[in-house]
């Protein structure tokens, strides 16, 4: 055996002496602080880990996602160590990495409050600073029983029995847990951290076993990075679109039909915009609305797939019809009963086949903004996030192979018109591609998955792939924008579907007169218009643009004497097409503006008896600007040229 070994780092390739550790090969021009753990072969290691034959290594910085992940797994090491030494009696569990940070099951004496985090933290502070070492060892798994049963660690033990022999340790200072690693090097690297809450959980999640008490915390590469984390966490708190929502007075929950909001006056006004936007974009991209029905015969649902594929999802109901008043659920129930769709596919290729369809029809695009139905778990509803009862801008393209391309252009356009519009600056791409169940050959998906590709080059969108998570029925692009708080949602999705067509026998006569198939293209650019909204409000913590603001201008008054003036305002105001109200209330200004800010009333005018004298106004801007006096008419051009999309 040689005594050396080759390393390829960054492509180039060195001989170093075996048990050369990898920290030693990765040293060149990264500062020890940034680097927290390596890949050997594409294996996550610690850097301490020793070479012992030919390897391609790799650094993994603090700051990147895995890196971020060592850190944080460390951290809830130091945690436990810093828990057990304070709680003496306190036993450890396991404690993973999950988003945004970490969390570590104890089972102590007493539960933990949140009273206790500060103490907690601060023999963290000391541990870190204290600089130990974090070594690793392997052991045969009876030695690990051994030691953990020792020191009365009895999960660890159940833990263990079920590990893969050699089990290892790692070790920091007199303190040790049985881990899989990797560990950044020493203690010192952990500077950033903060716990956020304490909360009960059953050992391995199953109510018949113990109760243990949970701690969450997360860390970071920087104080620097942690401290925007947590100022995000705040913002998005005060930003939640369910209180928000509440102040503004647009929709309520209710548990009388749980997950499917009730938009008061106001939320139906942002709701309606919405959709009255995409009514104008429909005329000008040549779309036709249909209004199809919200029930069918569970027939449809078996020949469109989503029987066998989507029924646990499905609000069923029984055939009003037939003396058969219960539901089968089976694979065979689809025979009786009736199901509210779930999605409007399905009901539009009726439209379709409504009429005989010649080449020179195609594209047919056939828009519906129905609310749609689906039976989520009531543990997985979240406000207007995930809900039961939602309206898509949802629309349906029927053409011929040929005009795939152009179509999907044409979508991509609207895609970037519509978010540009509604200040969304950073729209991401992807193509999502053949997942291993899949209809159809290879070859058709490649062929399909070019077209899509080709249109978004075509239209110069730089896109990722997004490997195997295309629909069974064909590829689709996600569409994916970043909110103000830094959090990635997917909203628009356009698919190509050569599955629905044949299942319904759609077809069209071609130029030369025979029957050929029609391609389906489903897509809708702002999706549920539910998440939407519960987007956009947390993406602008309810500071909507004008066009959509409820409220568009509320008229404060500064006494009894101007009362007449304020409402003349407000009339005017209505007159010209705007939500106005006066605040006439005998009330303080402080008290009104208030009011006004908390309802996010974009522009809010204030009115004294100065201003009634001379016909002006005194105008305050939910957005910072400062107030400014100006002539009534100047303030009726002004909301005139807030910009509205077409
Ligand atoms: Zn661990
Ligand atoms: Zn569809």
């Amino acid at each position: 055996m040689s005594s050396n070994v080759t390393v390829t780092v960054g492509g180039e390739s060195h001989v170093v002496p075996v048990g050369t550790i990898v920290r030693d090969v990765l040293k060149n021009g990264i500062p020890s602080k940034d680097l927290v753990a390596a890949r050997v072969d594409g294996k996550l290691v610690d850097l301490t880990r020793k070479l012992e034959h030919d390897a391609a290594v790799e650094p993994v910085l603090a700051d990147s996602p895995e890196g971020l992940e060592v850190i944080r797994h460390s951290t809830a090491h130091l945690m436990a160590m810093a828990v057990q030494s304070l709680f003496p009696g306190t036993q450890v569990t396991i404690g993973p990495v999950i988003e945004d940070g970490f969390f570590y099951d104890f089972a102590p004496p007493a539960p933990f409050t949140v009273e206790d985090l500060p103490k907690i933290e601060a023999k963290m502070r000391e541990l870190a600073k204290a600089d130990h070492k974090i070594t690793r060892t392997e052991v045969p798994r009876e030695e690990a029983v051994k030691k953990f049963a020792a020191m009365g660690e009895k999960y660890k033990v159940e833990i263990i029995a079920e590990a893969e022999d050699p089990i290892s340790i790692y070790s920091q200072g007199d303190w040790m847990d049985l881990c899989r690693g990797p560990h950044v090097p020493s203690t010192r690297y952990l500077k950033a951290f903060k716990l956020t809450s304490v909360a009960g959980a059953y050992w391995r999640g199953d109510e018949h076993n113990a109760m243990l008490s949970r701690i969450y915390g997360t860390a970071f590469a920087s104080k620097e990075a942690l401290e925007e984390h947590l100022k995000l966490v705040e913002l998005a708190h005060q930003r939640d679109h369910r209180k928000l929502g509440r102040e503004m007075g647009l929709y309520i929950f209710d548990p009388i039909s749980p997950g499917s909001p009730f938009y008061l006056p106001k939320g139906v006004i942002i709701f309606n915009a919405l959709i009255d936007y995409m009514r104008r974009l429909y005329r000008r991209y040549g779309y036709d609305e249909v209004v199809t029905p919200l029930i069918f015969k569970n027939a449809m649902f078996n020949t469109s797939g989503h029987w066998e594929n989507f029924r646990e999802n499905m609000f069923l109901s029984p055939d009003p019809d037939s003396d058969e008043h219960s539901i089968d659920t089976g694979p065979d129930g689809w025979h009786h009963g009736y199901g509210l769709k779930p999605m409007n596919c399905p009901g539009h290729t009726f439209v379709y086949r409504a009429e005989k369809r010649s080449y020179r029809d195609l594209p047919l695009r056939f828009a519906e903004f129905s609310r749609l139905h689906r039976a989520e778990r009531s543990g997985t509803l979240h406000g207007l996030m995930r809900v039961r009862a939602m309206s898509q801008d949802d629309a349906h393209i029927f053409c011929r192979e040929d005009q795939i391309e152009d179509e999907i252009a044409l979508n991509l356009q609207m895609v970037r018109e519509v978010y540009g519009a509604l200040g969304f600056d950073h729209v991401e791409f992807k193509l999502a591609t053949m997942p291993e169940q899949h209809l159809g050959t290879p070859e058709q998906w490649e062929m399909s998955e070019g077209k899509l590709a080709n249109a978004l080059k075509r239209n110069e969108i730089p896109f990722d792939i997004n490997p195997k998570e295309g629909a069974f029925y064909g590829p689709k692009i996600e569409i994916y924008v970043s909110d103000a708080l830094k959090r990635k949602w997917q909203v628009a999705t356009i698919q190509l579907d050569y599955n629905a067509p044949e299942r319904f026998d759609l077809s069209y006569t071609n130029s030369a007169g025979a029957e050929e198939r029609p391609v389906m293209i489903h897509r809708a650019i702002l999706g549920s218009l539910e998440r939407f909204i519960g987007v956009l409000i947390e993406h602008t913590g309810g500071v909507l643009p004008l066009w959509l603001a409820p409220e568009q201008v509320r008229v404060l008054s500064l006494s009894e004497k101007v009362e007449d003036y304020a409402k003349e305002i407000a009339d005017l105001l209505k007159r010209e097409g705007f939500r106005a109200h006066a605040d006439i209330r005998n009330e303080k200004l402080g008290f009104k503006v208030r009011e006004a800010e908390l309802a996010k009333v974009p522009y809010m005018v204030v009115v004294g008896e100065r201003e009634a004298a001379d016909r002006s106004v005194s105008l305050r801007l939910l957005r910072g600007e400062k107030s400014n006096a100006m002539p009534l008419a100047a303030l009726v051009e002004k909301l005139k040229q807030e910009p509205i999309p077409a």
